[in-house]
């Protein structure tokens, strides 16, 4: 049945989510030829300053409002087309690069700092890769601008006072898209929960937070889906020094390992070089289910420096049939870590990880590494990780000491669980328009993207092509 939307507010574009992906939509969509163009971007979080306010006050998960997960991130641009997503699939690897100097300017125009950036290239460089290589691992060095949590979200709210300072864009914040309206496989708007737009186009830019219902809707409204992985390991956290001759080089290390026994696709992922590791809550907008899961920051100020460095070191499954919900598997291992520490997640010293038994204070202190997570509840992930998980890591943990010796120290914290659920791949053609006529996907909640440049980038493509069919 055609949804009503005769009276309703009519915008030329709608886009649902004001992560780095709906943002970059927009930037592109305000340099359309066309005059009074109209877009509107809905967001179920809040605006910056009021996240800030409530991150303060612990009140607020860090995926949600404007700049998405973008907005307290590490803000680590890895400007290579080896990783971050899945892109190279719909756009040819010259293309790709293009696109990849264009949002690194772009960044750098609204105020990200060039002072940090790694080449990932030399001859240092090439004999750590040749020694990992020879133990099985392999290291990909690249291109990285590091602008830092604290300097991303001066540049968010660079981007959010010039989008609407052009007049042609109205943000709406707490407001939850909860259907796509369709009529005859052409998308005429959304209807949120606080009432209806209308629009020949809509751009579903929902990331992370909102996979559960990119999956759900696609799925009412007749989208193809595809699996990705879900990726589920720790966090490892290491005196800085230990980590230091990689990560002052390369910055972010990226090493990659199948572990002996079972095979089993491993790596490292977010090094955050003298940061503090973090509690991420997510949230799930449409059910307001919440949990709690490990990340990791690090600061482009010296003076938020610590002594420590953390990095993730995640398990990769993929699931064909007859199971198909990788989101709800990572969900649920991440909420029985919650569940023994009441809410929480789980430190675990190495050693005792290794000698079975559970850390407790006494343990953790005993540590020569303080812990920058100090709400972490000391426990044993044996608990939570399916043995698969735990076996896998620990090989990696102790190949890894070849390239990083001390990694493998007793020492060395764990904490538990990190998850990255990358939500379903939505069918879309290289525009990155979805079989619905106007109706786009993009970002890391269309599946198509799993960082901040790619989920940017993906932004530039479904703007660009709705531009040229307005005009
Ligand atoms: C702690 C942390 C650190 C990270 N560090 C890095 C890093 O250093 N480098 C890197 O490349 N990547 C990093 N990432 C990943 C990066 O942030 C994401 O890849 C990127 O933000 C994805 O952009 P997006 O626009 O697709 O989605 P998001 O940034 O997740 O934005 C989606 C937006 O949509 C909104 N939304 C969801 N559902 C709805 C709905 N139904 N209605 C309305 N709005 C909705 C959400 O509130 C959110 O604001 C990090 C992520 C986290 C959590």
């Amino acid at each position: 049945m055609q949804p009503e939307v005769e009276n309703l507010e009519q915008f030329d574009i709608i886009i649902v989510g004001t992560g780095p992906a709906g943002i970059f939509a927009a930037l592109e969509l305000v340099k359309s030829q066309k005059t009074n163009i109209r877009i509107l971007m809905l967001e179920s979080g809040s605006e910056l300053s009021e996240r800030v306010k409530k991150r303060n006050l612990s009140k607020s998960d860090i995926m949600q409002g404007w700049g998405g997960a973008g907005a307290f991130s590490d803000g680590k641009l890895t400007l290579t087309a080896d990783i971050g997503g899945y892109l190279s699939n719909y756009v040819i690897l010259n293309k790709l690069e293009d696109y990849i100097s264009e949002v690194e300017e772009t960044y750098i125009h609204f105020g990200a700092s060039k002072e940090r950036l790694v080449t990932g290239e030399g001859k240092k460089v090439d004999e750590i890769r040749k020694t990992a290589l020879i133990y099985g691992i392999t290291l990909i060095p690249y291109r990285l601008l590091h602008i830092g949590t604290d300097q991303c979200f001066n540049v968010l709210l660079a981007m959010y006072e010039y989008l609407v300072s052009t007049t042609k864009v109205s943000v709406y914040f707490d407001e939850i898209a909860k259907e796509i309206l369709i009529d005859r496989s052409q998308v005429i708007g959304v209807r949120t929960n606080k009432g209806m737009y209308k629009s020949k186009f809509v751009v579903m830019a929902t990331g992370r937070s909102g996979a559960a219902w990119a999956r759900n809707e696609s799925l009412r409204i007749g989208l193809e889906l595809e699996n990705n992985p879900v990726d589920i390991g720790v966090r490892v956290e290491l005196p800085a020094e230990i980590s230091s001759q990689l990560t002052d080089l390369l910055y972010e290390f990226k090493a990659k390992y199948y572990s002996p026994t079972f095979e089993q696709e491993c790596r490292t992922f977010c090094v955050c070089p003298k940061g503090i590791v973090t509690q991420e809550i997510v949230h799930d907008p449409e059910t307001g289910e919440r949990w709690i899961t490990v990340n990791g920051h690090s600061y482009s100020n010296a003076e938020n420096e610590t002594k420590n460095t953390n990095f993730a070191l995640l398990v990769s499954s993929r699931f064909t049939e007859p199971f198909d919900d990788p989101l709800a598997y990572g969900r649920s291992i991440s909420k029985l870590a919650n569940l023994l520490t009441k809410g929480n997640v789980i430190i675990q010293r190495l050693a005792d990880l290794r000698r079975g038994r559970r850390s407790n204070s006494d343990r953790i202190q005993r540590s020569a590494i303080e812990p920058t997570l100090k709400e972490a509840i000391p426990g044993d992930l044996s608990f939570v990780l399916p043995y698969r998980h735990l076996c896998s890591i620990l090989e990696m943990i102790e190949v890894l000491d070849n390239i990083i010796p001390g990694v493998n120290s007793s020492n060395t914290l764990l904490y538990g669980v990190e998850t990255k659920y990358y939500s379903s791949k939505i069918k879309v053609s290289k525009d990155l328009e979805t079989t619905i006529s106007g109706l786009y996907a993009i970002g890391d909640g269309a599946g198509v993207t799993r960082s901040l440049v790619q989920a940017s980038i993906s932004g530039i493509i479904a703007g660009r092509a709705i531009n040229r069919n307005l005009t």
